[in-house]
């Protein structure tokens, strides 16, 4: 059931390169809204001055834009809610800490690392709950006055309610965290600066978002924004609802570890390059934790939009499989219109992924060609080497291909296909004719006769099929290039 109301937030910091755990998120978010008619909040979660970067933040709206993911309200849209920079919103922040302090829900502690860090050992030596506990709670006067005294300069931690905390999460039903399990916690540094903790509960409360959609990593910090949602809806700070909340599964990597945004397999700008499709990649990532049916792993984002349903997200760890990603992204390939289709190679067929001279390009030869490749292309920068024999004022020089293809006998029956290709009529079905007979005379099957040729053409083992190929290179720079091929042999 479409349900208007329906604010949902995707809301990245800005460190490093779009990953696809990342992609995965936002997808989620944005096909929720999507689906239920409601609104997509991008916000940019840059608080951490150290870590965060301008280049990163350019990244995300650039990969957003390059998905397709828009947005309903953030950066360049605006919307009721603005700034949706974090880095803009401080002020806002110190208010709320200092409302929360005056209230009673937080306050501040003088605890130094040391202290700290010995207290925990003890705990967990003596088998206790190893977590903050609770010391500065109750600060009396005279013993603020020493600390301060000693140029001790206190944290602000948010105290949690004594008792457990219950919520019903979207993907993994009923969850109930005991307070020794979540105990208080540091919400503004020493130094003034408001802490993740503190800014985004804040800012969902602010924003109205009503359901939280994000990864299980962040699954234990739920408890911590629940109470502190319960806080602000005292203090008044929001709509006082506290949203639903929803733990899309991990997503799991080789040897079946937690795939790394630290590996090469999950950053964004890898799969942008390679050439594959908005629709093939997002097709794919949505299969992590979800499905549009038992049956059906193949689908448009229009029906991914449609069915999707957070309920149906499924809370067991989801395997990233690439193979599997490129199978449905070159399903994708060969769904697009032949016009779509040679349209999205061209970045492929120019500077600086070409490697034949620019004027050396033939349109037409080009048309010719694609829809052979259409087919069988997984990714869309393989086709810069599968039609560079088209291109090239002599094919390439693989040297593996060559060893594998070129055996003993070779120039033997290499001259005689060129003898009956040379007398040929130019088109495939007579082409093809005259390897298989020129591979009856030799004793070798087809497969056998035309690997010769075709590294003599193309200079690959592996391609676009041979005969249709020839034909669009023409006669005479396919003679040209057996002969070139028998020259080579011969020395
Ligand atoms: N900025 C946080 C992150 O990137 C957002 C977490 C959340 O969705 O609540 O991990
Ligand atoms: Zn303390």
């Amino acid at each position: 059931m479409a349900n208007a109301n329906v604010r949902v937030r995707f809301c990245p910091s800005p460190t490093g390169n779009p990953h696809v755990g990342l992609v995965r998120t936002a997808l989620f978010n944005w096909a929720f809204a999507r689906h239920h008619g409601g609104t997509l909040v991008f916000r940019i979660e840059d608080t951490d001055a150290a870590r965060d970067s301008e280049e990163s933040y350019q990244q995300l709206l650039d990969a957003m834009r390059w998905l397709g993911l828009d947005w309903d309200e953030g950066p360049e849209v605006g919307g009721p809610h603005a700034p949706y920079r974090q880095s803009q919103r401080m002020d806002l922040y110190k208010d709320v800490a200092k409302k929360l302090l005056d209230a009673g829900h937080a306050y501040y502690c003088y605890c130094t690392t040391e202290e700290l860090d010995e207290r925990r050992e003890a705990a967990r030596a003596a088998g206790r709950p190893s977590g903050y506990d609770g010391t500065c709670r109750e600060v009396s006067d005279e013993q603020k006055a020493e600390y301060e005294r000693q140029g001790r300069e206190p944290i602000v931690r948010f105290r949690m309610p004594d008792e457990p905390i219950t919520f019903t999460d979207l993907v993994r039903g009923e969850l109930t965290f005991t307070p020794e399990n979540v105990p208080d916690y540091g919400i503004v540094r020493a130094n003034g600066a408001p802490l993740y903790t503190l800014v985004n509960p804040v800012d969902d409360a602010l924003m109205e978002i009503t359901h939280v959609l994000r990864g299980e990593d962040l699954l234990s910090s739920t408890p911590r924004q629940i109470a502190l949602y319960r806080a602000l809806a005292e203090i008044g700070v929001g709509n006082g609802t506290t949203p639903d909340f929803g733990h899309l599964p991990y997503v799991m990597g080789e040897g079946n570890k937690k795939l790394s945004k630290r590996d090469p397999q999950s950053s964004l700008n890898l799969y942008r390059e390679r050439g594959f499709l908005r629709e093939g990649l997002l097709n794919y990532l949505s299969l992590l934790g979800w499905s549009l049916s038992a049956d059906q792993d193949l689908f448009t984002i229009d029906e991914m939009v449609a069915a999707f349903d957070i309920k149906d997200v499924n809370a067991n760890p989801a395997r990233f499989d690439l193979k599997k990603c490129e199978a449905i992204n070159a399903d994708h390939i060969r769904r697009l219109d032949p016009k779509t289709f040679t349209e999205a190679c061209t970045p492929w067929l120019r500077a600086p992924h070409a490697n034949w001279p620019e004027e050396n390009f033939d349109q037409t030869a080009w048309e010719t060609i694609a829809p052979h490749a259409q087919t069988r292309l997984t990714v869309l920068s393989d086709i810069t080497a599968n039609v560079d024999f088209l291109f090239l004022d002599e094919p390439v020089e693989d040297e593996a291909s060559w060893a594998k293809a070129m055996k003993e006998g070779s120039d033997a029956l290499l001259r005689t296909a060129r003898e009956k290709l040379a007398a040929a009529e130019w088109n495939a079905d007579a082409l093809k004719a005259a390897v298989v007979a020129a591979g009856e005379e030799h004793g070798l099957k087809l497969g056998k006769a035309q690997a010769p040729v075709r590294v003599a053409v193309t200079g690959r083992t592996v391609g676009l099929p041979l005969f249709e190929s020839l034909e669009i290179l023409g006669r005479e720079r396919t003679l040209a290039r057996v002969d070139a091929a028998l020259a080579k042999l011969g020395a």
